[in-house]
């Protein structure tokens, strides 16, 4: 098992740190150790050497995709952003990280809550906006806490706040909590939710950038996402570039759990295959072989062993039916039931579906009932076939991404894994003795 002292241990040397380059080496209650190690340089640096378009430019050069999951480019958003015209607009963190097993945006505030202000700030100046939320869930204290006093601390140094660095560039950070609904991740619900009504999604276009906070202008990304900024300005777009694959640039990090000997957050480059993950760096399952690897959490999809030497990058984890998500990694042996699997997944969809539209409110309880009707063994090929319907048209027809995602789990299973329903049915020619066939 890899433990600190050994940084030789692939776990430690096959990860590559941007965003967690100053996690637990500094002290994160004290700014002075956040720039002593740098920080506040990019900042400096794009309000008296750079332009907003310059950064702009910078950012989408740099090919980062939003971290929060759906990888959409990051320089477009603030592209788009930059042009609306108005006198107020807004910037948000999305720091209301809910997969079950995901950890990665409450490590980073916790231990570097600057670098995420930082990366706010930056995207205000380029994006010409001048006050900002960070929409934290309540479950995370020590983040709020430590988010609080960081803030204090900026303030004072005129880091944040009015003229900051003694230029026209003002930029005000509060904090908003969350009371810890999953849909709240979804950018039209938290933007309801800052604004003090109930978290419900609402059917977009139009966009935040375009209608957002009080029908203002506004720039939506996740703490990732802003904790990698200030690197790729002090580092330069055409280095972050060359991190990665030709379409997923940079690092991601990731909780890496379940049935695996090294387990805990990692930061990787794009591009690494999930076999290095689990077997090099995660040392393998500690009893028997890998079965699968779930990632991308109740929206994302369970990968056979077989696949487990595809890239992990936005698009390869897509095209074999899964996806990034926020981060979430979880890692399955022989004994795991990849029914139950799915069953677990939905059980948490069906609790956190917000219930606004149909397909999403009925179909996740219908899914559920169906996988443990199938676990019970009282199922039928008949059965089986509505899953599928009913995933198809819950995915195709659901308001928000809630519950457009919200089938992977059970299609995931359900293609690589077909096995272990068929084994399950009552009615089965396509049962036991057709699957040891
Ligand atoms: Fe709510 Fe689900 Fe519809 Fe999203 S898909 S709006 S979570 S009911």
């Amino acid at each position: 098992t890899a433990n600190e002292g050994d940084l030789n241990h692939p776990f430690f040397a096959r990860q590559m740190r941007i965003v967690r380059e100053t996690s637990g080496k500094i002290d994160p209650e004290r700014i002075e150790e956040y720039i002593a190690a740098g920080g506040y340089q990019s900042l400096y640096k794009v309000i008296h050497d750079m332009t907003p378009a310059e950064v702009v430019d910078q950012i989408s050069k740099s090919g980062l995709r939003g971290r929060g999951g759906g990888g959409y480019p990051t320089g477009l958003k603030w592209a788009t952003m930059a042009k609306m015209p108005g006198e107020q607009k807004y910037v948000i963190c999305n720091a209301d990280e809910g997969d079950p097993g995901a950890f990665m945006d409450r490590s980073v505030l916790e231990s570097d809550p600057h670098r995420v202000l930082e990366g706010m700030a930056i995207a205000g100046y380029a994006v010409g906006a001048t006050q900002a939320f960070i929409y934290v869930r309540a479950e995370y204290p020590l983040a709020i806490d430590r988010l609080q006093k960081a803030i204090k601390q900026a303030k004072r140094l005129s880091l944040l706040g009015s003229q900051i660095f003694g230029s026209p560039f003002d930029f005000k950070v509060d904090i908003r909590i969350g009371a810890g609904a999953f849909v709240c991740g979804e950018e039209t619900a938290l933007i309801a939710s800052v604004e003090g009504g109930r978290g419900l999604p609402r059917p977009r276009p139009p966009y935040p950038a375009q209608s957002g906070l009080w029908g203002c202008p506004t720039l939506i990304n996740n703490v990732e996402t802003f904790a990698n900024i200030a690197v790729i300005i002090r580092e330069g777009a055409e280095w972050y570039a060359n991190i990665g694959t030709e379409k997923s640039k940079g690092t991601k990090v990731f909780a890496l759990t379940g049935k695996i000997r090294n387990n805990g957050l990692i930061e990787v480059p794009m591009g690494i295959t999930l076999r290095e993950i689990v077997e090099e760096m995660g040392g393998g399952v500690p009893d028997g072989e890998v079965k699968a690897v779930q990632t991308g959490g109740p929206s994302g999809g369970c990968i056979p062993a077989s696949l487990l030497d595809t890239p992990v990058d936005y698009d390869s984890l897509v095209t074999i039916g899964s996806m990034m998500g926020s981060g979430g990694m979880v890692v399955m042996d022989e004994t795991t039931s990849m029914i139950e699997v799915a069953q677990f997944y939905m059980e948490f969809c069906r609790g956190e579906t917000c219930g606004k539209c149909i397909p999403c409110r009925v179909g996740t309880v219908q899914m559920y009932q169906a996988l443990t009707k199938i676990l019970k063994g009282e199922a039928t090929m008949r059965d089986i076939e509505q899953l599928e319907q009913l995933c198809g048209m819950v995915k195709d027809t659901s308001l928000c991404g809630l519950g457009q995602t919200a089938p992977n789990p059970v299609m995931s299973t359900l293609r690589y894994f077909r096995d272990e329903y068929l084994v399950l049915l009552q009615d089965s020619p396509n049962g036991k003795v057709a699957v040891k066939s």
